[in-house]
């Protein structure tokens, strides 16, 4: 018993020396960890970093008071705990974040990407990068993540290479009820960026005029929140080109809107994701880092479309 005794009086001394170390008569210090990390550490209101880090309170008295630490990390519910410090002391905290339920829970998304159709193959990059291949692996991705999400997802293509006319993407949606239906493009055009197209009025294909007024309000209303949604996520990375209506589109211009959304008895936005035939959006597009924004971006801006009804 003496000799757990004695070890135990040594093991106190050397925290206590450890404790002199690192903090100073007035300092406390509270080692933060979280899951997920990267959440925003604030102590009574003050930012202070991001977990994991040893924060340092530096008005600490003789006398224990108690500090309010609060974590913020998007998604995720605010987390809140009063920590009482004396000086000189050294406290570990942990906080399990809780996920914010998702506002596509529930929701019935069609993810169209784009290509090949009975217009077009899709354009390509400088260095030769496939909107086609693009726009398949992005819905692959923004499928999983969507699912993940609780949301349930339906796909206009099975496979990267299928031809689907662009009358057949619309009923696909229209006979799953889709919330909304997100058409996923690269374009072909001067400068950079992503660009939102919405129908802003009715147009005729194969002799039948669409869609109805209120799949052109709804469409519209959906456009802007997802825009707004997806600017915020994709700043610092590439710019925002605005948003449209069809009728500005090529096949708009003739039609009056695309015919996707002629057949469209859902709301429709399709989603120029870049310029690809700008280089340096082609590199952010083709790379891994950009492909994982571009998917948050379209989630972001789903959470947004969803989130304000
Ligand atoms: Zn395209």
């Amino acid at each position: 018993m003496k000799i757990r005794t004695m070890l135990t009086a040594a093991i106190a001394l050397a925290l206590a020396i450890t404790s002199a170390a690192t903090a100073l008569a007035d300092e406390a210090t509270v080692a933060v960890t979280s899951h997920p990390a990267d959440a925003k550490i604030y102590v009574n209101g003050y930012y202070k970093g991001r977990s994991p880090m040893t924060v340092t309170v530096g008005s600490a008295t003789d006398e224990a008071q108690d500090y309010t630490f609060t974590l913020h990390l998007p998604g995720f519910k605010k987390w809140q705990a009063p920590v009482s410090l004396s000086a000189g002391q050294n406290k570990s905290i942990y906080a399990g974040l809780e996920r914010l339920p998702s506002a596509v829970a529930g929701r019935t998304i069609c993810i169209d990407p784009g290509h090949p159709s009975e217009t077009s193959a899709g354009t390509s990059g400088p260095s030769g990068v496939s909107e086609n291949h693009i726009n398949w692996v992005i819905a692959l991705k923004l499928k999983a993540d969507l699912q993940a999400a609780g949301a349930t997802v339906v796909m206009t293509k099975q496979s990267e290479g299928e031809n689907v006319t662009n009358r057949r993407r619309a009923e696909i949606a229209n006979a799953a009820n889709a919330d909304i239906m997100i058409r996923l493009h690269c374009d072909a055009a001067p400068g950079r960026g992503f660009a939102l197209y919405a129908p802003d009025r009715q147009g005729t294909r194969y002799g039948v005029t669409g869609p109805s007024q209120s799949v052109i309000d709804r469409s519209t209303a959906a456009m802007g929140p997802l825009y707004d949604g997806m600017k915020a996520a994709l700043a610092g990375t590439i710019p925002g080109r605005g948003t449209h209506g069809d009728s500005g589109t090529y096949v708009g211009s003739r039609q009056g809107a695309l015919t996707g959304s002629i057949f469209s008895q859902v709301p429709t936005v399709t989603v120029e994701m870049c310029v690809l035939t700008n280089a340096q959006d082609e590199a952010f597009i083709n790379s891994e880092a950009g492909q994982a924004k571009m998917v948050a971006a379209l989630r972001a801006g789903l959470e947004s479309v969803f989130g304000g009804q």
